[in-house]
């Protein structure tokens, strides 16, 4: 059967990572992204010319239900129905205490980080009538709290937690996983929408492994809690934080 996986955010940072992990391993691809078509339509022409596998993007927001429903019909449509999803679309908003923050901008976190996972469990759960795997993208932030910084990203990477939690509860007996990685200080461009582009080289030296981590790196925690051989893994997470 073939496996085919949708990424949410697969354009760049961590989801055009572990699409470029996940062609390696023979998935047909749906890459979403919401704004950057080019870096999208790069990283579908880079695959189908390394990998003999169907690769395609669609945009969507993912925080706004009609457009989830639309980039599942439109992957069904083009690729086939969904084997495998990847929830890892999410932002970061410039660094301030929750003293300072506005609700227009904490709603905005939580519908973009946490809503749009919801809606596309509920989407992928719907299709994976034989079984399936999913993955929530969290973070080290849902343990740390990011004081100071984003507290209400922090929150939303709560959510995901019990969302995993939750979900793979509710679908364990349809033979659905439902897993997370929580990355920590990856060298992505998050940080720039975070307000401090250099960001993970400050931290760097609290981290217990000295030095940040590579998109790579979590893309492969990802890979293997999706494969077969996490068969017997559901409702459980791997911290790909250095060690903090
Ligand atoms: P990134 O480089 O900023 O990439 C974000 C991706 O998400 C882009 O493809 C972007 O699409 C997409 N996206 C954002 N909002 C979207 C929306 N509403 N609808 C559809 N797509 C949307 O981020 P990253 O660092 O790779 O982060 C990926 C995941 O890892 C996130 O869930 C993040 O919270 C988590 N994480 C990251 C770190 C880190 O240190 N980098 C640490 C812990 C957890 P466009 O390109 O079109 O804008």
């Amino acid at each position: 059967m073939n496996k085919n996986v949708l990424i949410t955010g697969g354009s760049r940072g961590i989801g055009a990572a572990t699409a470029r992990y996940l062609a390696g391993q023979g998935y047909h691809l749906c890459l979403n992204y919401r704004h950057d078509k080019a870096s999208a339509d790069a990283l579908v022409a880079e695959i189908q010319e390394q990998h003999s596998v169907t690769c395609i993007a669609v945009q969507a927001d993912v925080s706004v239900e009609e457009e989830v429903v639309r980039l599942f019909e439109e992957m069904d449509a083009r690729l086939g129905c969904i084997t495998h999803l990847v929830n890892n679309a999410g932002i970061l908003q410039p660094q301030m205490r929750v003293l300072e923050m506005s609700a227009e901008r904490i709603n905005k976190t939580l519908i973009t980080n946490v809503t749009s996972y919801f809606l596309c469990c509920r989407e992928a759960v719907r299709r994976m009538t034989g079984g399936g795997a999913i993955v929530n993208v969290s973070s080290a932030a849902a343990r740390l709290g990011s004081a100071g910084e984003y507290v209400d990203y922090a929150a939303s990477k709560g959510a995901i937690d019990v969302l995993i939690k939750g979900l793979s509860l509710e679908v364990a007996a349809q033979g659905i996983r439902v897993n997370g990685v929580r990355p920590g200080f990856i060298y992505t461009d998050m940080h720039t929408d975070g307000g401090e582009p250099g960001r993970v080289d400050r931290i760097k030296s609290q981290i217990p492994l000295q030095r940040g981590g590579q998109p790579t790196e979590v893309a492969a925690a990802i890979a293997w809690l999706l494969s077969d051989e996490a068969s017997y893994a559901t409702g459980t997470f791997i911290d790909v934080a250095g060690g903090r």
